[in-house]
Formats: structure tokens, sequence, C-alpha cells
């Protein structure tokens, strides 16, 4: 897959959608109001919706959607297919329609590769809209109660979008099993699909086959339903049991992440899969992984009044599987922040699907809006904690000791900052 060289002409209204929108764009960053980054795609939208597709028309355009990593293997797919061309990205992570027309329109003309992470709400949209030439699909889970609907609906709308989308490669994890319905369903063919086991410790969602709706037992690697058949595809990539990559050959190879944690793994080895695809050799693909040290504050690791700090988010059950499992191989003090406002989901009822029982005999200590809420069901978990008032609080009540901030996303934005401030 190559890149094409050639851009078609701007039309005189695309132009003009895409100068409003700028305008608009410079005029909330003079105002301060905010919305910068995203106000010049929502404005040339609402004047020009087709301006989408003309603007992905002419680039090599990857799609990466899921539940969660969508911004980590964004990120790392775009530093890897860097290695071979230009790449525009949505790196502050805007991932609505609006968002991604504004990463293009910076580039507007260019004609490279773009790799954007999606919304999995807006991932339909977006596949009929903008005809990439890749889509990577890492995972599905339930995520903010009051805005997205049943975690099952969107099975039906991947796949009557995959369906209509018969020429993009999908790039998927064999192991999620709500991931394979929709292909399945989408595709019902191996044609133009690369398997990934990057696993899914999450399975809280498909305690029924979520194509069938039946009873099935979800156990272990190989899961299949005894009455419609859906079962676990055969994977070309892996990640091993040891956290390496295991390449279609069955070539083993470290992958010697900065980044921490099986999920950030998961996401370098679903990354290598597509990057491999696209023209990047799976030993460059991960020599450039590397190099990355966190991901607009994930993971991000300071130093703060000698003390290592380190910063993880976590927005839904799924995701806070995968950060307790790095709080509990982690030595050190916990520090939990809970937010409930319009852009963390208003309604956190999920705290009590999440097994903070893991965290009893650590010294942890919780801040934020909702703090009270994350202090009751960690009463009920056993799990000894004080109850702060900010990010700095915190890190004085866990004195002495390295500490672990886990957050969910206002919260997460709050506490990076914080810790930027603190340890500059
Ligand atoms: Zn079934």
């Amino acid at each position: 897959m190559t890149a094409r060289t050639r851009a078609r002409p701007v039309s005189p209204y695309d132009g003009a959608a895409m100068l409003a929108g700028r305008a608009a764009g410079s005029l909330s960053r003079l105002l301060r109001r905010g919305a910068g980054g995203t106000l010049p795609g929502r404005v040339a939208l609402a004047l020009r919706p087709q301006l989408i597709g003309t603007l992905s028309a002419d680039r090599r355009l990857v799609l990466v959607s899921g539940t969660n990593g969508k911004s980590t293997t964004t990120r790392l797919l775009t530093v890897a297919l860097s290695l071979v061309g230009p790449v525009v990205s949505n790196a502050d992570g805007a991932n609505l329609l609006s968002g991604l027309a504004a990463a293009l329109m910076a580039d507007a003309g260019g004609t490279g590769t773009a790799v954007l992470e999606v919304d999995e709400l807006v991932l339909p949209a977006a596949l009929r809209t903008m005809r990439p030439a890749v889509v990577v699909l890492l995972n599905l889970s339930r995520d903010q109660l009051d805005r997205v609907e049943e975690v099952h609906s969107h099975v039906g709308r991947w796949a009557r979008a995959l369906r209509e989308s018969p020429d993009v490669h999908v790039v998927a994890n064999a192991d999620d099993p709500l991931v394979v319905a929709a292909v399945w369903e989408g595709r019902r063919s191996e044609v133009g699909v690369t398997w990934v086991a990057a696993g899914a410790p999450w399975r809280a969602d498909a305690v029924l086959c979520p194509r069938c709706g039946d009873a099935w037992s979800l156990q272990g690697d190989a899961w299949a339903c005894a009455d419609c058949g859906l079962t676990r595809p055969d994977p070309s990539w892996q990640l091993g049991s040891g956290g390496e990559l295991i390449d279609p050959t069955g070539a083993s190879r470290p992958l010697g992440l900065a980044l921490p944690g099986r999920a950030s793994a998961a996401n370098a080895v679903m990354a290598a899969a597509a990057a491999d695809l696209l023209g990047v050799p799976v030993v460059e693909a991960i020599r450039s992984f590397s190099g990355i040290r966190d991901v607009d504050g994930r993971y991000l690791r300071v130093d703060v009044d000698g003390r290592d700090v380190r910063l993880l988010l976590a927005k839904n059950p799924a995701g806070w599987l995968e950060v307790l499992a790095q709080l509990t191989s982690d030595t050190g003090g916990i520090l939990l922040g809970l937010n409930a406002r319009t852009a963390d989901g208003t309604d956190p009822s999920w705290l009590w699907d999440v097994p903070f029982e893991q965290l009893r005999g650590r010294r942890v200590a919780v801040f934020g809006d909702r703090s009270l809420d994350m202090s009751v069901r960690l009463h009920y978990a056993e799990v000894a904690h004080d109850v702060v008032p900010d990010v700095g609080s915190g890190l004085a009540a866990l004195a002495g000791m390295p500490v672990n901030v886990a957050a969910n996303y206002t919260a997460f934005v709050t506490a990076r900052a914080a810790l930027r401030a603190a340890a500059a």
C-alpha cells in the first residue's frame, strides 16, 4: 500500500469552509474560550459536511478505534509510519468527526499518511465518509453509561459499517469476542482481515455470545459459541505470555517498550501488525516504539521532590482492570482520582464493577469531585485510604514513597497539570 502523490485541487466551497473554520479557531484562541483545537473542524463541517471526505481522499488513511488504547496505538503507529514518510494525526485526542477534520485541515492538500484515532461511536460514520485503507479495531467494552448505548449495539453498527466498506483492510483483536462478532458479521470472510491476539482481560461484557445471545462459558483463549459458531479466529500476530511480540513467521521479539503495562504491549502488537501491512518492517517498528515515554501524559513519569511519580489513565471498568494490574505489580503509594463531569460520563456507578479489592493492604489516597463515591467503593472493598482535596495533598499523604497516580479523564487532566508543575 503506497500513498498517492498528487492532491486534487481544493474547491472554492471547501476552501471557504476551511477559511471560516480556521478563523473561528483563531478567534476562540484569541478569546481564550478553549475549543480552539476542534472548532475549525466543527465550523467547516457545519458549512460543508462532505469536506471530510475530500480532505481524506488523496491520503493513505488509517483509523484506530476501540474503547481503550486508541491514543496510545495511534501514537505508536504514527511514529512507526513516520519512518517511511510524513504522517498527520490527531495527537490531541480529538476523535469525533470535528477533530478528525481539524487534524486533516492542518495539512490540507497533503498527500501523505494520516493516522487518526476515532471514537467508537463515530467509527461507522468515519468509515463511510473517509474510505480508509486500514482500520485497527482494538476492543469494545462498556463506557460512559450516560452517553454510550449498550455496548452490544456497537457490534451491530460496526458490522454494518464494515459490510459497506469492503475495501478497507481490518486489523482486529482476535481475543475480544465483541470485536470478532462485529468483523465476522461485517465480513463473513477472512479476506482483508489481519487477526492479532492482543488479549482481552475484561470479559464481563461478553457473558453471553455477542452474535446470537446464547449463554456460553467464555474461558481460556480458544473460546467458541456452540450455538452460532462464533469462534476465536486464528491470529497471525500475537502478544506472547511474556510480553513479547510473535510475528506471522512465528519469530518472537522483545518489545522493549518504555511504556509500562500489558495494555501498552497489546497496543504495540496491534500497531506493529498495521505498520507491517503499510510497509514498515516489524524490527523497525519496534525500534521506533521504544522512544515513546508517554502519550499526552498517559504513563507520564516525573520526579517530585526526589520521588518517582507515574500517571495512569483509566476511564471505564476494562481500563481500570489493566491499570489495577499495573498498580499491584508496582510498589509504593497509590493516588486515585475520580470525577464525573460530562467528558467522564456523569454516572460513576461502574465503580462497583472494578475489583478494587486488589488494593487491600496498600497505601491509598483518593482525590477528585467524586472522591466520596470512590471512598465508599474502597470502604466496601476493605481498602484503607485517605480522602484528600487535591493531587498535592495526595502526594503529601503518601510521603516517603514512589507513587502511581491513576485517574479517570478530567481528573487525569488535573493530575497531569499538577505533576508537570510539581516537576518543573
Ligand atoms: Zn453465538
